[in-house]
Protein backbone atom coordinates (compact mmCIF):
# COMPACT_ATOMS: atom_id res chain seq x y z
CA UNK A 1 0.00 0.00 0.00
CA UNK A 2 1.62 3.20 -0.62
CA UNK A 3 1.03 6.90 1.01
CA UNK A 4 -0.42 9.88 -0.64
CA UNK A 5 1.79 10.97 -3.31
CA UNK A 6 2.53 14.45 -1.36
CA UNK A 7 2.77 13.29 2.32
CA UNK A 8 1.78 15.80 5.11
CA UNK A 9 -0.72 17.96 5.10
CA UNK A 10 -2.67 18.09 1.59
CA UNK A 11 -1.43 20.88 -0.58
CA UNK A 12 -4.38 22.22 -2.90
CA UNK A 13 -2.53 21.14 -6.60
CA UNK A 14 -2.02 17.66 -4.83
CA UNK A 15 -3.45 14.63 -7.15
CA UNK A 16 -3.76 12.20 -4.59
CA UNK A 17 -5.90 14.89 -2.62
CA UNK A 18 -7.75 15.33 -5.67
CA UNK A 19 -8.54 11.99 -6.36
CA UNK A 20 -9.38 11.40 -2.86
CA UNK A 21 -12.02 14.29 -3.00
CA UNK A 22 -13.18 13.08 -6.29
CA UNK A 23 -13.88 10.04 -4.62
CA UNK A 24 -15.93 10.63 -1.83
CA UNK A 25 -17.92 14.05 -4.38
CA UNK A 26 -21.08 11.52 -3.92
CA UNK A 27 -21.28 11.89 -0.35
CA UNK A 28 -23.47 14.38 0.96
CA UNK A 29 -22.36 13.95 4.81
CA UNK A 30 -19.20 13.35 6.46
CA UNK A 31 -19.88 12.95 10.04
CA UNK A 32 -15.96 12.17 12.12
CA UNK A 33 -16.18 10.68 14.93
CA UNK A 34 -13.20 11.35 17.57
CA UNK A 35 -11.92 11.11 20.96
CA UNK A 36 -9.68 12.48 23.29
CA UNK A 37 -8.60 8.33 24.26
CA UNK A 38 -9.14 5.67 23.08
CA UNK A 39 -11.77 3.14 24.98
CA UNK A 40 -14.31 5.77 25.73
CA UNK A 41 -16.74 4.38 23.25
CA UNK A 42 -15.82 5.79 20.08
CA UNK A 43 -16.27 2.81 17.86
CA UNK A 44 -19.87 1.98 19.78
CA UNK A 45 -21.05 5.52 19.19
CA UNK A 46 -19.98 5.58 15.55
CA UNK A 47 -21.25 2.35 14.89
CA UNK A 48 -24.46 2.97 16.48
CA UNK A 49 -24.41 6.30 14.84
CA UNK A 50 -24.47 4.42 11.44
CA UNK A 51 -26.33 1.56 11.83
CA UNK A 52 -29.01 4.24 13.42
CA UNK A 53 -29.17 6.91 10.53
CA UNK A 54 -29.15 3.35 7.85
CA UNK A 55 -32.21 2.13 9.70
CA UNK A 56 -33.67 5.88 9.54
CA UNK A 57 -33.16 5.41 5.44
CA UNK A 58 -30.64 7.09 4.66
CA UNK A 59 -28.09 5.64 2.45
CA UNK A 60 -24.62 5.27 4.86
CA UNK A 61 -21.07 4.20 4.64
CA UNK A 62 -18.98 3.47 7.76
CA UNK A 63 -15.72 3.82 7.41
CA UNK A 64 -13.26 2.41 10.07
CA UNK A 65 -9.47 3.54 9.90
CA UNK A 66 -8.83 3.03 13.97
CA UNK A 67 -5.01 1.71 13.23
CA UNK A 68 -4.93 0.69 16.81
CA UNK A 69 -8.38 -1.40 17.51
CA UNK A 70 -10.30 -1.96 14.04
CA UNK A 71 -13.02 -2.88 16.32
CA UNK A 72 -16.21 -2.24 13.67
CA UNK A 73 -16.22 -5.75 11.48
CA UNK A 74 -16.63 -7.66 15.05
CA UNK A 75 -19.25 -4.90 16.30
CA UNK A 76 -21.36 -5.72 13.33
CA UNK A 77 -20.26 -9.79 12.97
CA UNK A 78 -18.07 -8.97 10.00
CA UNK A 79 -15.21 -10.17 11.34
CA UNK A 80 -12.98 -12.44 9.08
CA UNK A 81 -15.25 -10.75 6.08
CA UNK A 82 -13.10 -10.61 3.09
CA UNK A 83 -13.84 -6.85 0.91
CA UNK A 84 -14.21 -7.60 -3.01
CA UNK A 85 -12.88 -6.17 -5.89
CA UNK A 86 -14.66 -5.06 -8.45
CA UNK A 87 -12.45 -3.52 -11.67
CA UNK A 88 -9.72 -3.97 -9.11
CA UNK A 89 -11.78 -0.85 -6.57
CA UNK A 90 -13.00 -2.21 -3.42
CA UNK A 91 -15.76 -2.62 -2.68
CA UNK A 92 -17.27 -1.39 1.06
CA UNK A 93 -18.43 -4.44 2.73
CA UNK A 94 -22.54 -4.98 3.07
CA UNK A 95 -23.92 -4.64 6.52
CA UNK A 96 -27.47 -4.49 4.56
CA UNK A 97 -28.65 -2.89 1.55
CA UNK A 98 -28.43 1.09 3.12
CA UNK A 99 -25.18 0.11 4.65
CA UNK A 100 -21.93 -0.65 3.22
CA UNK A 101 -18.74 -1.34 5.92
CA UNK A 102 -14.53 -0.78 4.96
CA UNK A 103 -12.20 -1.21 8.25
CA UNK A 104 -8.63 -1.52 8.55
CA UNK A 105 -9.77 -4.51 10.40
CA UNK A 106 -10.58 -5.99 6.87
CA UNK A 107 -6.95 -5.94 5.62
CA UNK A 108 -5.43 -7.34 9.06
CA UNK A 109 -5.45 -11.22 8.70
CA UNK A 110 -5.61 -12.41 11.62
CA UNK A 111 -7.65 -10.81 14.28
CA UNK A 112 -5.44 -10.52 17.25
CA UNK A 113 -2.68 -9.34 15.14
CA UNK A 114 -1.33 -6.12 15.80
CA UNK A 115 -1.22 -3.64 13.43
CA UNK A 116 2.31 -2.78 13.55
CA UNK A 117 3.20 0.15 11.03
CA UNK A 118 4.79 2.88 10.77
CA UNK A 119 3.55 6.37 11.19
CA UNK A 120 3.24 7.33 7.70
CA UNK A 121 2.29 3.74 6.58
CA UNK A 122 -0.59 4.07 8.67
CA UNK A 123 -1.68 7.57 7.46
CA UNK A 124 -1.49 6.07 4.22
CA UNK A 125 -3.88 3.12 4.28
CA UNK A 126 -6.14 5.67 6.25
CA UNK A 127 -5.89 7.68 3.12
CA UNK A 128 -6.31 4.33 0.35
CA UNK A 129 -9.46 3.97 1.99
CA UNK A 130 -10.57 7.08 1.70
CA UNK A 131 -9.31 7.19 -2.13
CA UNK A 132 -9.92 3.69 -2.93
CA UNK A 133 -12.58 2.44 -2.08
CA UNK A 134 -15.97 2.62 -3.96
CA UNK A 135 -18.34 4.74 -1.78
CA UNK A 136 -20.24 5.95 -4.40
CA UNK A 137 -23.63 7.84 -3.66
CA UNK A 138 -24.46 8.20 0.00
CA UNK A 139 -26.43 10.29 2.76
CA UNK A 140 -23.89 10.16 4.93
CA UNK A 141 -19.77 8.80 5.61
CA UNK A 142 -19.26 8.15 9.20
CA UNK A 143 -15.73 7.60 9.90
CA UNK A 144 -14.42 5.90 13.23
CA UNK A 145 -11.04 7.92 13.77
CA UNK A 146 -7.99 6.70 15.82
CA UNK A 147 -8.68 8.28 18.85
CA UNK A 148 -6.09 11.50 20.36
CA UNK A 149 -4.91 14.49 18.61
CA UNK A 150 -1.67 12.80 17.06
CA UNK A 151 -1.04 11.97 13.28
CA UNK A 152 -3.77 9.74 11.68
CA UNK A 153 -6.77 11.71 12.90
CA UNK A 154 -5.07 14.67 11.65
CA UNK A 155 -4.61 12.91 8.43
CA UNK A 156 -8.27 12.41 8.37
CA UNK A 157 -9.68 15.73 9.24
CA UNK A 158 -6.91 17.24 6.74
CA UNK A 159 -7.71 14.99 4.27
CA UNK A 160 -11.76 15.76 4.34
CA UNK A 161 -11.63 19.31 4.90
CA UNK A 162 -13.07 21.82 4.04
CA UNK A 163 -16.92 19.75 4.48
CA UNK A 164 -16.08 16.87 7.32
CA UNK A 165 -17.87 17.32 10.77
CA UNK A 166 -16.59 16.02 14.02
CA UNK A 167 -19.13 14.51 16.58
CA UNK A 168 -16.52 14.25 20.11
CA UNK A 169 -16.99 11.13 22.01
CA UNK A 170 -15.96 11.61 25.64
CA UNK A 171 -16.49 10.19 29.70
CA UNK A 172 -17.64 11.96 32.02
CA UNK A 173 -14.73 12.11 34.15
CA UNK A 174 -12.04 15.11 34.81
CA UNK A 175 -9.33 13.50 32.76
CA UNK A 176 -11.80 12.89 29.83
CA UNK A 177 -12.72 16.17 30.21
CA UNK A 178 -9.19 17.83 29.64
CA UNK A 179 -8.69 15.34 26.84
CA UNK A 180 -11.66 16.29 25.13
CA UNK A 181 -10.56 20.27 25.44
CA UNK A 182 -7.42 19.23 23.44
CA UNK A 183 -9.66 17.09 20.75
CA UNK A 184 -12.05 20.48 20.45
CA UNK A 185 -8.95 23.15 20.32
CA UNK A 186 -7.71 20.35 17.50
CA UNK A 187 -10.42 20.29 15.83
CA UNK A 188 -10.34 24.13 15.31
CA UNK A 189 -7.08 24.06 14.79
CA UNK A 190 -7.54 22.05 11.35
CA UNK A 191 -10.25 23.80 10.73
CA UNK A 192 -13.22 21.13 11.40
CA UNK A 193 -16.34 22.39 12.89
CA UNK A 194 -18.10 20.39 15.27
CA UNK A 195 -21.95 18.87 15.47
CA UNK A 196 -21.51 18.27 18.96
CA UNK A 197 -19.97 15.94 22.03
CA UNK A 198 -21.81 12.65 23.33
CA UNK A 199 -20.92 11.69 27.19
CA UNK A 200 -20.87 8.46 27.10
CA UNK A 201 -20.75 5.92 30.10
CA UNK A 202 -22.66 8.42 31.80
CA UNK A 203 -24.82 7.27 34.49
CA UNK A 204 -25.55 3.12 35.02
CA UNK A 205 -28.64 2.20 33.63
CA UNK A 206 -29.97 -0.72 35.35
CA UNK A 207 -31.00 -3.68 33.54
CA UNK A 208 -33.67 -4.55 36.15
CA UNK A 209 -35.49 -1.17 36.82
CA UNK A 210 -34.52 0.28 33.64
CA UNK A 211 -33.56 3.73 35.38
CA UNK A 212 -30.55 5.67 35.34
CA UNK A 213 -27.93 6.61 38.16
CA UNK A 214 -25.45 8.96 38.26
CA UNK A 215 -22.14 6.96 39.56
CA UNK A 216 -19.26 10.15 38.62
CA UNK A 217 -19.84 13.86 38.06
CA UNK A 218 -22.76 14.12 36.48
CA UNK A 219 -22.70 17.59 33.53
CA UNK A 220 -19.11 17.97 33.42
CA UNK A 221 -19.88 17.39 29.09
CA UNK A 222 -22.71 19.79 29.25
CA UNK A 223 -20.78 22.56 31.42
CA UNK A 224 -17.48 22.02 28.81
CA UNK A 225 -19.80 22.68 25.64
CA UNK A 226 -20.97 25.58 27.29
CA UNK A 227 -17.50 26.70 27.82
CA UNK A 228 -16.37 26.06 24.77
CA UNK A 229 -19.75 26.80 22.59
CA UNK A 230 -20.02 23.65 21.09
CA UNK A 231 -23.02 22.03 21.11
CA UNK A 232 -24.72 18.72 23.64
CA UNK A 233 -25.86 16.43 21.42
CA UNK A 234 -26.23 13.99 24.75
CA UNK A 235 -25.41 11.58 27.28
CA UNK A 236 -25.45 7.63 26.74
CA UNK A 237 -25.22 5.64 30.21
CA UNK A 238 -23.31 2.43 31.09
CA UNK A 239 -25.85 -0.14 29.69
CA UNK A 240 -24.65 -3.73 30.04
CA UNK A 241 -26.74 -4.45 27.20
CA UNK A 242 -24.76 -2.10 25.10
CA UNK A 243 -21.51 -4.59 25.88
CA UNK A 244 -23.39 -7.87 25.43
CA UNK A 245 -24.42 -6.65 21.83
CA UNK A 246 -21.34 -5.26 20.91
CA UNK A 247 -19.51 -8.80 22.05
CA UNK A 248 -22.02 -10.55 19.87
CA UNK A 249 -21.83 -8.46 16.93
CA UNK A 250 -25.36 -7.09 17.04
CA UNK A 251 -26.10 -3.54 16.86
CA UNK A 252 -27.42 -1.54 19.85
CA UNK A 253 -29.84 0.32 17.87
CA UNK A 254 -31.30 -2.45 15.84
CA UNK A 255 -32.54 -4.87 18.78
CA UNK A 256 -35.32 -2.38 19.09
CA UNK A 257 -35.03 -1.83 23.01
CA UNK A 258 -36.83 1.07 24.61
CA UNK A 259 -34.72 2.22 27.39
CA UNK A 260 -32.57 5.26 27.98
CA UNK A 261 -29.81 3.50 26.59
CA UNK A 262 -31.37 3.04 23.10
CA UNK A 263 -33.54 6.82 23.53
CA UNK A 264 -29.96 8.34 24.03
CA UNK A 265 -28.68 6.93 20.74
CA UNK A 266 -31.94 7.75 18.66
CA UNK A 267 -31.54 11.19 19.90
CA UNK A 268 -28.33 11.49 18.78
CA UNK A 269 -29.01 9.89 15.07
CA UNK A 270 -31.95 12.25 14.78
CA UNK A 271 -29.72 15.51 16.02
CA UNK A 272 -27.11 14.44 13.44
CA UNK A 273 -29.71 14.12 10.86
CA UNK A 274 -31.84 16.80 11.57
CA UNK A 275 -27.99 19.12 10.54
CA UNK A 276 -27.49 17.49 7.70
CA UNK A 277 -27.62 18.27 4.11
CA UNK A 278 -30.08 15.52 2.27
P1 LIG B 1 -13.19 3.17 21.79
O1 LIG B 1 -13.58 3.05 20.35
O2 LIG B 1 -13.31 4.56 22.30
O3 LIG B 1 -11.86 2.55 22.10
P2 LIG B 1 -15.22 1.13 22.25
O4 LIG B 1 -16.41 1.63 21.52
O5 LIG B 1 -14.41 0.05 21.62
O6 LIG B 1 -14.27 2.34 22.65
O7 LIG B 1 -15.73 0.69 23.69
C1 LIG B 1 -14.85 0.16 24.66
C2 LIG B 1 -15.63 -0.81 25.53
O8 LIG B 1 -16.59 -0.09 26.28
C3 LIG B 1 -16.40 -1.87 24.74
O9 LIG B 1 -16.35 -3.07 25.45
C4 LIG B 1 -17.83 -1.33 24.71
O10 LIG B 1 -18.80 -2.36 24.64
C5 LIG B 1 -17.89 -0.63 26.05
N1 LIG B 1 -18.86 0.47 26.06
C6 LIG B 1 -18.92 1.52 25.21
N2 LIG B 1 -19.94 2.34 25.55
C7 LIG B 1 -20.55 1.78 26.63
C8 LIG B 1 -21.68 2.13 27.45
N3 LIG B 1 -22.39 3.23 27.25
N4 LIG B 1 -22.01 1.27 28.45
C9 LIG B 1 -21.30 0.16 28.69
N5 LIG B 1 -20.22 -0.20 27.99
C10 LIG B 1 -19.85 0.59 26.95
Amino acid sequence: MSGSACGGAAPASCPSQDKLTANLSGIKNKIVVLSGKGGVGKSTVATNLAVGLSLAGFNVGLLDVDVHGPSVPHLLKLAGVVPGFENGVLQPVPWSDKLGVMSVGFLVENRADPVIWRGPRKTGVIEQLMREVNWGERDFLVVDCPPGTGDEPLSVLQRLQPEAKVVVVTTPQQVAIADVRRSISFCRAVGAPIVGLVENMSGYACPHCGKVEELFSADGGVDLCAEMGVPFLGRIPIDPLLVRDGDQGNPFVAQGRANPTAEALQAIVGKISADAKI
